[in-house]
């Protein structure tokens, strides 16, 4: 992508932060936030990217230009599990300032969740058009936001003829920002905490790599239509929890402590045709991404996993 003019939410942020540095070089970027973040603003400017602060939940776009021919909205108010009324009103009242605003933009990409699905079993691979109506037990708050900005989105791309496409992520991961949820577990594991895993079989998720990310937003954005497209977005495959867990405790030599329950973070899978219909396959394996980001994360572990890898090279082929 070249020679456009990209406006980024949540460019401090473990998804889209990539993507900003990623299109930075060849084209005019824009990241709006709070920057509650100091280096990771220093950075993005040191890379050429322009920084202008913006807190979604009380600020207008005024002395922002109009001009922008790509939005990626990835900046959330997740919520503190209690604050439904604010977690709806913040991420309704961001999207529409941000789609008025850029109302002539090409493309205008809203990055939304799985979580917005109606729970079914674990084996359930959700399709758009499932039931919504998400709970997530574990930040009740958070679907809701994600819901109702989707309706935002929906109204708006039609409301203004803003092409525009609303992408339900899986689970992104990389070496960026809070690495995503299985970093985030890892640091459980470190800690000898021990990880909440179902009572029987296991959650399953379809781990995106970051560098999938970059790779694909382009193309989502070619994918931007009115009425609002909905698509679900994740990686090809369909990783177990539990056999993340015990595959990254395998290539640290970390232990892992499961802990049998009823409650565990529930994660979803995908039907992931539409998807591929529209921007292909992913590039990156799960376990090549997971030890990649792993070495990169955290050095202390570096030569443990790249000894592992090594000697485990057909299976992390990807
Ligand atoms: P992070 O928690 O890493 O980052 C959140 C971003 O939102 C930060 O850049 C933050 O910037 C910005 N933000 C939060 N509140 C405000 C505010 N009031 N005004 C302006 N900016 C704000 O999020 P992720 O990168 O993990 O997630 C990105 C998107 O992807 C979100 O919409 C999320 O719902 C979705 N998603 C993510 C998944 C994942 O696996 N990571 C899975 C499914 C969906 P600052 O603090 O500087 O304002």
């Amino acid at each position: 992508m070249q020679g456009k003019k990209i406006l980024v939410t949540g460019g401090t942020g473990q998804v889209a932060r990539p993507v900003a540095e990623s299109l930075v070089p060849e084209n005019e970027v824009w990241c709006l936030g709070r920057f509650s973040d100091q280096a990771a603003r220093k950075e993005l400017e040191e890379l050429g990217a322009r920084t202008v602060t913006w807190d979604m939940a009380t600020d207008d776009l005024e002395d922002l230009p109009r001009d922008f021919t790509h939005v990626l909205h990835s900046a959330v108010h997740r919520g503190d599990g209690q604050d439904f009324e604010e977690t709806a009103r913040v991420n309704a009242v961001g999207t529409a300032r941000l789609m008025t605003h850029c109302s002539g933009a090409e493309a205008f990409l809203y990055v939304s969740s799985g979580v917005v699905y109606n729970r079914a079993d674990s084996t359930h691979r959700y399709r758009v058009g499932d039931p919504l109506g998400g709970a997530a037990p574990w930040l009740p708050t958070y679907p809701v936001g994600k819901i109702t900005a989707e309706g935002v989105a929906r109204g708006l791309a039609e409301a203004l003829a803003l092409p525009t496409v609303i992408a339900r992520l899986n689970i992104a991961y990389g070496p960026y920002g809070h690495g995503g949820v299985p970093m985030i577990l890892f640091n459980e594991m470190r800690k000898g905490q021990p990880c909440a895993v179902p009572r029987e079989g296991q959650n399953y998720c379809n781990l995106l790599h970051t560098d999938d990310v970059v790779r694909q937003v382009p193309l989502l954005w070619e994918a931007a239509q009115v009425p609002a497209r909905v698509v679900n977005w994740g990686g090809d495959e369909e990783v177990g929890i539990t056999d993340l867990l015990e595959y990254m405790s395998a290539l640290t030599g970390v232990p892992v402590t499961l802990d049998r329950g009823d409650y565990s973070r529930e994660t979803a899978i995908f039907d992931h045709d539409a998807r591929r219909a529209l921007i292909g396959d992913c590039s990156v394996g799960w376990k090549t991404g997971i030890a990649r980001t792993l070495a990169e994360l955290f050095e202390e572990y570096r030569d443990r996993i790249d000894e592992y890898v090594g000697q485990h090279a057909a299976e992390t082929a990807k």
